[in-house]
């Protein structure tokens, strides 16, 4: 097998299948793949990560489509990691990606890639969040990171983006399934998708209703943003000119303020704390063996030991 720091020279000079390899090295997280990271790091640091949120049905895929198309026609390259937590299924096309490859097959100016399930929601985070690296890398200015808004880990995943685009679509139920998935917080633009179908205006107004109240209540003088509410139809492309205004005004606004520099600092920091735990952790089972961690939890379930006692002892305190 070709080393992982020749695949990254490759990759870094546009060798789309270099990239593709890179990418699945990573998805594995071999030590190879942390080789390949350390080189290409350096090359970080320049696209627009823009995630895409919301329930299944609302039109992620159909939205992240027009907006790489959008943003092809003004010759920005674009990448588009997707994100299902729910599907076993990795690497190869899914459903939405042949949707995908029939309109944007054979453009060199756009890398498509599918993340499924990596046996933990906290893997599949990291290695989206790997992936991400190196299509920045290699020189994407805007990557597009679409997962389903339906858990914890998914939330996290979005966090990680400059821009969050919740979207949301009438006649779903007669809430606001984004607040429902507590996906308000997190929104910098949202969009009411399917605006063809009855009820869009009164769903952007109940998600008016929402986004006054927040920033009345965490009013933070200049630096506050007002997440814009874009109506949208992804089907014929209406909209999405506007969805990509509000974008770049986001991402203006981060920079002016100082928050885009604070948001990655902040991003860095939840990053080495989060791998930091996880080595330790892994580095720790491995040490007292599975099944001493088994006899643990048998003697703290028959009472014999607390919780607290079992874990001074396991890290040998
Ligand atoms: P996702 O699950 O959020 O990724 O949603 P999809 O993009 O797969 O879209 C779900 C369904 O809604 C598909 O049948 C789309 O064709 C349809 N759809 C997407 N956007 C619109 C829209 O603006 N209007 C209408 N009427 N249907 C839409």
């Amino acid at each position: 097998m070709e080393a992982a720091s020749a695949l990254a020279t490759k990759a870094l000079d546009g060798n789309r299948y270099a990239l593709a390899r890179l990418i699945s090295l990573v998805e594995d997280d071999s030590g190879d793949a942390r080789a390949a990271l350390r080189a290409i790091y350096p090359h970080t640091g320049h696209a627009h990560i823009i995630g895409v949120t919301g329930a299944p049905g609302t039109g992620k895929s159909t939205l992240v489509n027009e907006l790489a198309k959008a943003l092809r026609a003004q010759t920005t390259t674009v990448g588009i990691v997707a994100v299902d937590p729910s599907s076993p299924f990795t690497g190869g096309a899914m459903l939405g990606d042949r949707v995908r490859m029939r309109d944007l097959a054979g453009d060199p100016g756009i890398f498509i890639r599918s993340m499924a399930t990596r046996g933990s929601l906290g893997g599949l985070a990291r290695a989206t969040s790997d992936v991400v690296k190196l299509l920045d890398a290699v020189g994407f200015a805007v990557i597009l990171v679409e997962t389903v808004g339906a858990g914890q880990a998914e939330v996290d995943i979005a966090r990680t983006a400059h821009t969050t685009i919740v979207i949301e679509a009438p006649g779903m139920g007669d809430e606001v399934q984004a607040l429902k998935a507590g996906l308000m917080e997190i929104a910098d633009v949202l969009v009411v998708n399917k605006a063809d179908r009855p009820g869009a205006a009164r769903t952007a107004r109940a998600l008016e209703l929402v986004i006054n109240l927040n920033t009345t209540r965490s009013q933070t003088g200049d630096n506050a943003w007002q997440p814009p509410i874009v109506q949208t139809i992804a089907l014929d492309g209406t909209g999405v000119a506007e969805v990509l205004e509000a974008t770049a005004a986001h991402r203006k606004h981060l920079i002016t303020t100082g928050m885009w520099a604070r948001r990655e600092q902040v991003r860095v920091e939840t990053e080495l704390y989060n791998i930091l735990q996880q080595e330790l952790l892994g580095r720790v089972i491995a040490q007292a063996g599975e099944e001493q961690m088994q006899d643990w939890v048998a003697r703290i379930v028959a009472r014999e030991v607390d919780v607290y006692t079992a874990v001074g002892t396991i890290i040998g305190k």
